[in-house]
């Protein structure tokens, strides 16, 4: 039962967790392609500190656990990791968002380690055009990270795709038949203005309306009831128990049921992806004048003020909107 309600009676019970802010790959609408002002090392939270932080708020009711970045998988000890939130006391269910490039190695300890759920990120099935997006030439990395992953036994197997004016605009069906055929589940997430001031614009948005009358020329889509804190609308296709997601970040905001909280990778927690203010948890767990109790108690603290100053909703469409400053990748997506 958790303990942190916020003032509009949304109970946190997922924590995003970004493991750090550097990655493989450079999509377009996450960071701006010039981005190089990664964190220095020192700044990011060691495994004990983070393992201490997520202890504390599974003890104030966090249930599930979602590893991202940047890329979770460039984190030399990934696999300690998730280990080790395995064995804390009450273990909060626990997944991953990966870009996938590196899962061909990883999926299997991963897995033995106690990993259950996986989303892997893919735009486009097609190599020039996965270049033009990410500036790296490793769609075949992607492929190969799912034929393990599903090798490892993730299931159910789940593909995040954003959609981009004059990209892969067009590629909503075929991206639906390969994950149909693939025995994949299929997410399309709107492009939300988080790439630090770079390439976002309102008029060029692939909408969630857009994506699901595009889809309906070819699909029978029937919405599937019971949405829960769920993003994604979910919808079957053609009656059988297949489903495809839609997540309308801006165009059909779910912040209502909104029950995250957000850790960054230099450890800042966040009651938004869009919140202009962080607590900062890393000076805490660093402070020489305190004790491991007296950490925990101002950590679990932090937590409970982050989450009492949440904000209805994440005010894109208010007029005024101020994207943060930091790009996704480093906030942690
Ligand atoms: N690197 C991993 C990956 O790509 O899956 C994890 C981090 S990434 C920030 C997590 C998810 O956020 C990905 O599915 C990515 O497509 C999505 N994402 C990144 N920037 C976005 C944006 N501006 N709007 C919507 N989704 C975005
Ligand atoms: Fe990296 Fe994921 Fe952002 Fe792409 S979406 S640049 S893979 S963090």
């Amino acid at each position: 039962m958790t303990k942190l309600i916020d003032s509009f009676g949304r109970g946190h019970r997922d924590l995003r967790v970004s493991l750090t802010d550097r990655c493989s790959l450079r999509c377009t609408y996450c960071m701006p392609h010039d981005f190089a002002a990664w964190l220095p090392n020192e700044s990011l939270l060691t495994t004990d500190e983070l393992i201490t932080i997520i202890e504390v708020a599974v003890s104030q009711g966090i249930e599930e656990v979602r590893l991202t970045g940047g890329e979770p998988l460039l984190r030399p000890d990934i696999v300690e990791i998730v280990g080790r939130i395995n064995s804390i006391t009450n273990a909060p269910k626990l997944s991953m968002t990966t870009n996938g490039l590196a899962l061909a190695k990883l999926a299997k300890p991963l897995v033995d380690a106690g990993l259950e759920r996986i989303n892997i990120s893919l735009d486009t099935l097609d190599r020039e055009r996965f270049k033009k997006l990410t500036y790296r030439d490793r769609i075949n990395d992607v492929f190969a990270g799912i034929a393990a992953a599903r090798e490892a036994g993730l299931a159910p197997l789940k593909i995040n795709s954003v959609l981009l004016k004059d990209v892969n605009e067009d590629e909503s069906i075929a991206l639906l038949e390969w994950a149909l055929a693939e025995g994949l589940q299929l997410r399309f997430i709107e492009q939300m203005p988080l790439d630090a001031g770079g390439i976002w614009s309102r008029k060029d948005l692939i909408t969630a309306d857009q994506i699901f009358a595009d889809l309906s020329e070819r699909y029978t889509l029937t919405p599937v009831d019971d949405r829960g804190s769920s993003p994604a609308e979910e919808f079957y296709i053609n009656g059988t128990k297949d489903v495809v997601g839609i997540i309308g970040s801006v165009s059909r905001p779910f912040c209502g049921a909104c029950d995250r909280v957000r850790l960054t990778s230099d450890g800042q927690i966040r009651n938004c992806l869009f919140s202009m203010g962080e607590t900062d948890l890393r000076g805490t767990l660093r402070n020489p004048d305190l004790n491991d109790e007296q950490k925990r108690e101002a950590i679990s603290r932090a937590f409970h003020q982050t989450v009492a100053e949440k904000l209805p909703g994440h005010g894109i469409n208010d007029p005024g909107f101020i994207q943060p400053v930091r790009p996704m990748s480093a906030i942690g997506g």
